[in-house]
């Protein structure tokens, strides 16, 4: 697969929008700049547990696959923010109940 944007573009579909996308995700650093919505999230579930915002980031970017680092980025801080959200979170509607490991979930409203 071609790794730079001229080349991409000369692929049939792709425009520019597509090819940078490729790049970002395909060809991007694969590092996880951990922030407060990682951080909180990363903990609860127990995906990547840690006493700073380091030690998750370090686990994170250790444990996943590096196909998916920058798009796990999104998809955690996305998750943080409308689901998992910090006080109160969402879990009777989260996707990843099952897996999750926080001892305080939010039950169901019956
Ligand atoms: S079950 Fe609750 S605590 Fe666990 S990830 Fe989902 S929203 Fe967060």
């Amino acid at each position: 697969m071609p790794s730079d944007r001229e080349s991409l573009e000369e692929l049939p579909g792709v425009g520019r929008k597509t090819a940078n996308v490729v790049l970002n995700t395909a060809f991007g650093q694969p590092t996880i700049a951990v922030d407060t919505h990682i951080f909180r999230v990363s903990n609860r579930t127990g995906i990547a547990k840690g006493k700073n915002v380091l030690e998750v980031e370090r686990r994170l970017e250790r444990l996943i696959p590096k196909e998916f680092l920058l798009d796990a980025h999104h998809w955690l801080i996305l998750h943080g923010r409308y689901i998992c959200v910090a006080r109160k979170p969402k879990c009777p509607q989260c996707g990843i109940s099952d897996l999750c490991e926080f001892k305080d979930k939010t039950p169901a409203t019956t």
